[in-house]
């Protein structure tokens, strides 16, 4: 399958993504241990793992950690390059407008998600930055892979943030 990417290898298969996925979910799983919002990103460049991590907003008091930036910037800085033009994300849930506008700006070619975010989601289902012809940069999209894991992640920690009766506007 050619996504025209520019990548000069095969692109990888859906069990290539869905194990790539795994090691999102397992970040997405140690924010839901530290209190974040579970959301995981993974980035391989050039084929290898450059960048993994976890949403750390609470912890960081840093509204811009979102698990896509951080991972992004791990890779950008093992790079040595800002520009990803050989990378594929992977990140638990569809990114925001924040992290999809730094998807374009690291011209990513490839952003694999779990679980789709039809109120907010920033790539394609709410705003579409990452198919927008006026930017620079278009992303194709992979979506759905893992699904029933990501959402499952996602709703139980909001399940039990009720359950605590802890106010879900902390995590916006
Ligand atoms: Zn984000």
């Amino acid at each position: 399958m050619n996504r025209g990417t520019g990548m000069n290898r095969e692109p990888p298969g859906m069990a290539v993504h869905e194990a790539r996925m795994r090691l999102a979910l397992r970040q997405a799983k140690l924010a839901a241990e530290a209190g974040e919002v579970p959301v995981g990103a993974v980035v391989y460049n050039g084929g290898e793992l450059a960048g993994q991590a976890w949403n750390q907003t609470r912890m960081l008091k840093d509204p811009t950690a979102h698990a896509e930036m951080l991972a992004i910037t791990q890779a950008a800085s093992a790079a040595g390059d800002w520009r990803l033009v050989d990378s594929i994300l992977y990140v638990t849930k569809e990114p925001c407008p924040m992290c999809a506008g730094a998807i374009v700006l690291a011209r990513i070619p490839l952003v694999v998600w779990g679980m789709s975010d039809p109120q907010r989601g920033g790539a394609v289902s709410r705003f579409q930055i990452l198919q927008t012809a006026e930017l620079n940069h278009r992303s194709e999209v992979l979506t759905g892979v893992l699904e029933a894991e990501c959402t499952a992640l996602i709703k139980d920690f909001f399940k039990k943030r009720r359950l605590e009766s802890k106010n879900d506007e902390d995590f916006e």
